[in-house]
Formats: C-alpha cells, structure tokens, sequence
C-alpha cells in the first residue's frame, strides 16, 4: 500500500515555487501570509525591549478587543470589576483569572467573538495537547499569522519556501477540492509517511521518495521521527545527510535527539506549539533554547499560587493569543510546565527564549500484523471523532488487548464507548479485546508529563 502521497509537479524546481507560486497564491487566495514574513523576519532582529513593547501593545489590543466582543471575556472582567485599563504593566496581568480548557469546553459559544459569523470562522479539533477534546475557532487573519510564524521558524531550520519535504504525521491530510490539490503541488510539496501504520514497507517507500526527490528536511512529532530514525539504524539502512529535521508537537528527549542527529548528520530543531494557539516557540539555528513567537503569542510562567515565577523556574505555562479575534484566548492555561531564560542567544534575536518545557509524551503501541501506531495521533484521531470522551490513556501490556482509562464528557451516552471501540479495532483489528475503564482523571506525572500512550511491551 502507498503510505506517501504527491504528483508530477513535485519535479518544478524550489525557486519557482518559491518566487512564482508562493507570491501567486496570495494574491488568489487574497492572505497576506508573506507580507506578514516579511516582516516577522525583520521584527525577529530587533533589541527585546522594543519587541517587548510592541507585544504588549498587541496585548493591550487584544485584551480591549475581548472585552468589547467576547461575551466570556466581558462577564469575567465585570464580575472582577476590572476594565482594559486596569492592566499597566505585565505585573497586572495576573489580575485576570485564568482561562482552562474546561471554560473552553463548558462555554465556547460565548468564547466566539460577536462580529464574527462562526460559519466564516476556521474550526479545529484538538486531542493531542493533553489527550483533552475540544473544539477552537480562528479567523482568517490570525491563520495568516500563525501560518507566517510557522514559516519564519521552518527556515531557521534549514527548509525554505518551495521545497519538497516530508514530513511523519498520523492521519496525514489529503487534498480533496481542487483548490487544494493545486495548493498541494505548487506551495505544500509534502510527501508523509503515516504514523499510524509505521513497518518496515512504508519506512522503504518513504526513503525511496526522500531519495528520489532530493528532500533535505522532514518533519514530524518528535517520538515518530525518533522510531524512523531507530528503524533505519538498526537496519544499517544508508540515508543521505538532511538539512534540517523539525521535531515538534510532543517532548523531544535527550536520547532520542542523540540517535536522530546521529542516524541524520544533522541537527534536530526542537519546535513547541498547540493547536489552540499555534507556534509558541522554536530552536533558531544555534539549539540553545527556544525563542517565544513573541509578535503573535504572549507567554507566560505561572506558579501554583497564580504568581510570576522566577527565571528558570518551571511553571505552569499560560499562553494569550495576540491574534484570534475570531475567538480570543486570553491567559489560557495549556497543561505543559516550562521556564524560561532572559539570556541573549548567540543568533542575536532579540526574541525571548523558552527554556525548557515538559509536557507530552506518548509510546507508539503496536498491532498484532507488526506495524507501530503512533500513539499521539491515534488519541488524536479518537478524541476528535468520538463525542463523549474527555480525555483518554491508552496501555497495552499485551498484543492482543488494550487498556483504555477513559474520562466521561459532555455529551456521553452508552453508545460512546461503542464507537470508540469500533475505532481502535479498525486500527488494531478485531481480534484485539478493548478494556475501557473509567476514570476521572488522567494525572499528570510530578514532572509535568502526560502519559498519552504507555507501551510495556
Ligand atoms: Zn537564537
């Protein structure tokens, strides 16, 4: 079976891409997403105080647009007697409670901004940030500038616009209009090997059309890009050098980088976002800490009692959107623990650093024909298709049976089980016996860890 998907055009050279296609297409699709990297690219250089300022004026912007339009926001501050104004300094900002995914959840409809029409809004389902569901909202201007930053940290990896890359990823899109199967060949040029079914036939395809395309960078969550790279060493598999290797989504750990760079003579780039807020933060080409997305998201380090923690202090990391009018996220906590550093990074970006970040982790399981499934895309894909389910763990002890510590949520019914069951065993095959067990809570390890998927086989 083919595990990669792309056309002919994949064969049109980089720079045409890069200088033809790329500035077309924005003007078709009427985005300003270049004009946006052109200038992150420039703000990326400036001294931290100046950066420093103009984030805090786009949070104050944001912060009066909430107020004005969200009717969340707007009952918040009242019922704290707080206005826009009430915040001066960054040390006012813990004056407004924090937002948890469950506010999200319990009230999204007053989450949406009132100008906006909710059908025009971009939706999006999360399950991988904490193994949590919930739906979110954007809007088109904030994709612009999410889809920008993202671009600005892909090339301090060493990808540019117009290449081909590859990229490890469960449940890989495919283009369905033809809108964007054009998008697909002319700007996205991706081949993906799907982590969902990882064996030894799509590892072969997927090199073969690294080989055959000349692709210098992939992508992927940290722990697949890990399993590709432990496949291709133990099999003593001969692969070209890449230029740059984008881990992302999960926790990039200390060995799993050192086999990686080893097997790839390069260096990995450690990438931190979420769906509800897109990038937080990136490796530059220097590897020493990660600098915050500091123009479209403002992050911060909050202890348990709800104050600032100190430099290099791990805390609760608490992110606002500076961006999403269509549905502002102020202050929202994301579940990872992180610190940061107020050291300058030898790059000389002026752009904070993200030192350190603790948060997903999760085992690929296997099944019972010899393919591992990534086991965040498979909580992925479950949490964002199954209503009912809040959170979920998945262990398996043995091959024919898995565990499911499952956690009830809004809109459960006896069916809910049923057709989560019906969706592990398309992965896992029917003969596999499905435990689910109910729980209240999937915890947090001391460390700040979520465990998504525990393999002990
Ligand atoms: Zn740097």
């Amino acid at each position: 079976m083919q595990k990669f998907y792309g056309g002919s055009l994949m064969l049109c050279p980089s720079f045409i891409s890069k200088n033809i296609f790329y500035p077309v297409w924005d003007i078709w699709d009427k985005s300003k997403k270049l004009q946006v990297l052109k200038s992150l690219e420039k703000s990326q250089w400036k001294e931290s105080v100046e950066l420093e300022l103009y984030q805090w004026q786009r949070f104050k912007d944001i912060l009066n647009y909430a107020y004005l339009n969200s009717p969340y926001y707007k009952k918040l501050f009242d019922n704290k007697g707080l206005t826009p104004d009430s915040f001066r300094t960054r040390a006012d900002l813990p004056l407004l409670p924090i937002t948890r995914k469950l506010d999200v959840r319990n009230n999204l409809e007053k989450f949406l901004s009132v100008p906006y029409d909710k059908a025009e809004l971009i939706q999006a389902k999360t399950g991988g940030s904490t193994g949590f569901s919930l739906e979110l909202y954007f809007d088109k201007a904030c994709q612009e500038h999410r889809n920008a930053a993202a671009l600005r940290s892909d090339r301090w990896a060493g990808w540019n616009l117009g290449m081909v890359r590859g990229e490890l990823w469960g449940n890989p899109p495919r283009a369905g209009s033809l809108k964007e199967k054009i998008r697909h060949e002319l700007l996205d040029r991706v081949f993906y090997l799907d982590t969902m079914q990882i064996n030894g036939d799509s590892i072969a395809s997927f090199l073969n059309v690294c080989s055959q395309h000349n692709i210098e960078v992939i992508f992927g969550h940290a722990h697949s890009i890990y399993i590709y790279a432990k496949y291709i060493h133990e099999q003593r598999l001969s692969v070209a050098p890449l230029k740059g290797i984008i881990a992302t989504s999960m926790m990039l750990l200390s060995h799993e980088r050192e086999l990686i760079e080893k097997v790839f003579a390069c260096k990995v780039t450690n990438r931190y976002g979420c769906e509800e807020v897109g990038l937080i933060a990136c490796e530059c080409e220097k590897h020493h800490g990660m600098h915050i997305n500091a123009e479209n998201v403002l992050v911060e380090f909050i202890r348990e009692d709800g104050t600032a923690a100190d430099e290099n202090e791990m805390a609760k990391i608490v992110v606002t959107d500076l961006r999403n009018q269509g549905m502002p996220l102020l202050r929202y906590q994301i579940e990872d623990m992180g610190s940061f550093s107020s050291r300058v990074c030898a790059c000389g970006r002026g752009l904070p650093l993200l030192e350190k970040v603790s948060g997903r982790v999760a085992d690929f399981l296997k099944t019972s024909n010899g393919d591992s499934v990534a086991g965040i895309s498979l909580i992925e894909r479950t949490l964002t298709k199954v209503i009912g389910i809040e959170q979920m763990q998945l262990v398996q002890d043995e091959l024919e049976r898995l565990k499911v510590n499952r956690v009830k949520g809004q809109g459960y019914t006896d069916n809910s089980d049923q057709i989560l069951i019906g969706e592990l065993k398309q992965v896992f095959g029917d003969d596999v016996s499905i435990d689910i067990w109910d729980v209240d809570s999937i915890p947090q390890l001391a460390n700040g860890k979520y465990r998504f998927s525990i393999c002990n086989l």
